[in-house]
């Protein structure tokens, strides 16, 4: 497999959620009135909402292996809102839309809780909190910041201030210095919320074609490839054995869209590297732990880590492959390298368990834009194709908002999620072209890594070193 793939039964959550019959290719030519491409978390959200809005409504998903299949199916299952973005979302949409989306988000938190509760969407949902903390001293209160804004901003309640003692409790392990907890967040199962998902668009009308890639994207309507065809005409996804035409396109494809030149310039892709153990119930009760902790540090490379329902210890490290151009290498699916690099980490955190087999490593693709914020909007001024990209690692309850924006887009509606000032906005810097991007990427990621092992001896790393690692582009809240 090639191009970020990678096979279901390799990555824990797909195996431990598999579905049981996959949807039919497209065959032949097709209407519809919103086709949707890509089906993870934000194509079946995107489908589930419209259907929600308008039940008459023919929406088309179209996912070029299975739903789930992508970042939806791989990633390291902490949900938690959008309170660590409120002063970048401020920055862009004012302070009255930044409030009102992230209030957006924990309804969407409670949505998948209340769903998972009912047995409409199983997903192991835990409202287990996130703990977010130091591991080195240079991390210590990297939150802070954050953490005041949110507190002056409404969000009192948010974040938890630990002691030493109930940190070292929680997480069981004493290489956390210090940390908060961000009480609203949980633990989902990645690959049961996409099952889940899948399922809801099934139940609610939504067709789906799995196994159908898009090749090529027509704009007009005319069947004739016409990039400068009128507005209002439509688009065309061509798949390899059929054609769908629809009034409004979603671009729901996540790091795959940078084959896409012109969102190439938006979004970069860095792949980030999971690896889980077997379940260790016995060690992870000596250590105090029990199921559904999520934790990660404050590093450049972003790390996180925790516990299964299933009593496995998971951590996932980010920061690895860069994606050269619009290739995802292999990198994107798994690479021994990374995955040593997190098993080192894993026993850095927890001695105890570096005896403790590692059964499955994988990895998967992270879209990121400059500011952390996802491009929601309008390709081109056309607004026959919409985009749902560049998630930058935080996306599986943002995915249900995100949702809600691309339904109202793609059905023509006038309402506060069309009209969000988060629609086309100007969220991403422009990137440089390739070769300099990737040369200059691994540039940043080779300092990022020296500051790091630097910080980690306790060492002062070299001026120029920590200069070059201060280029990456920076989320509000550190992660990438
Ligand atoms: C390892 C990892 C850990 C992460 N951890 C977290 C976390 O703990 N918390 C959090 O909030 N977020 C996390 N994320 C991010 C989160 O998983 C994503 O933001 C979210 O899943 C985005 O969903 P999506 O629908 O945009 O992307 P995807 O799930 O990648 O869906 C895109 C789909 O498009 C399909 N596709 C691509 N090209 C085509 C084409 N040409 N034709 C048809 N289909 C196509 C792909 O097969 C894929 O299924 C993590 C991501 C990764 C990779």
């Amino acid at each position: 497999m090639s191009d970020g793939a990678i096979a279901a039964e390799r990555v824990l959550w797909r195996a431990q959620a598999p579905v049981s019959a996959p949807a039919p290719p497209l065959r032949g030519d097709a209407d519809a009135d919103v086709a949707i491409v890509g089906g993870g978390y934000v194509g079946l959200w995107t489908a589930i909402r419209i259907k929600q809005r308008d039940p008459a409504a023919d929406v088309v998903v179209i996912e070029r292996e299975q739903c789930g299949a992508g970042a939806s199916g791989r990633n390291g299952g902490q949900a938690h809102g959008w309170w660590r973005q409120l002063s970048i979302l401020t920055e862009l949409c004012g302070a009255e839309e930044a409030l009102r989306l992230v209030r957006a988000a924990d309804a969407a938190l409670e949505e998948i809780g209340a769903l998972d509760a009912s047995g409409e969407l199983s997903c192991d949902f835990a409202r287990s909190g996130l703990h977010w903390t130091a591991t080195t001293p240079a991390q210590v209160g990297a939150w802070e910041e954050t953490v005041a804004h949110v507190e002056r901003n409404g969000g009192e309640q948010v974040f938890q201030r630990l002691t030493q003692e109930e940190l070292w409790a929680r997480t069981g392990s004493r290489a956390h210095l210090a940390g908060v907890l961000e009480r609203p967040a949980a633990a989902v199962h990645p690959g049961k919320l996409a099952r889940g998902l899948r399922e809801r668009a099934l139940a609610l009308g939504v067709r789906l074609h799995e196994g159908t890639a898009m090749v090529a994207l027509e704009r007009g309507g005319s069947g004739t490839s016409a990039a400068d065809a009128p507005a209002g005409a439509g688009a065309i996804v061509v798949t390899p054995h059929g054609r769908l035409r629809a009034r409004r396109v979603v671009l729901a494809t996540n790091a795959w869209a940078i084959a896409d030149a012109r969102l190439r310039q938006r979004l970069y892709v860095v792949s980030s590297q999971v690896v889980a153990t077997a379940p260790v119930p016995e060690r992870l009760a000596a250590l105090g732990l029990g199921p559904d902790l999520r934790i990660h540090d404050s590093q450049d490379r972003v790390l996180y880590y925790g516990t299964t329902r299933d009593l496995r210890f998971v951590l996932g490290r980010g920061g690895g492959s860069v994606a050269l151009g619009s290739r995802l290498g292999a990198g994107f699916a798994d690479s021994e390298r990374w995955a040593a690099d997190a098993a080192s980490e894993l026993r850095r955190l927890y001695p105890t368990l570096a005896d403790v087999p590692l059964e499955r490593h994988w990895a998967g693709p992270v879209d990121r834009t400059t500011s952390g914020l996802p491009l929601l909007g309008r390709l081109d001024a056309r607004g026959d194709v919409l985009v749902g990209l560049g998630w930058s690692g935080t996306g599986i309850v943002q995915a249900a908002v995100g949702g809600d924006v691309l339904a109202s887009l793609a059905l023509g509606l006038d309402d506060e999620w069309s009209r969000s000032a988060l629609v086309d906005a100007p969220v991403a810097r422009r990137l440089p072209p390739e070769p300099l991007r990737w040369l200059g990427a691994q540039l940043v990621r080779g300092a990022v890594v020296r500051v790091g092992r630097a910080q980690l001896a306790a060492r002062e790393p070299h001026r120029v070193v920590r200069a070059l690692a201060g280029l990456v582009p920076r989320g509000p809240d550190r992660r990438r």
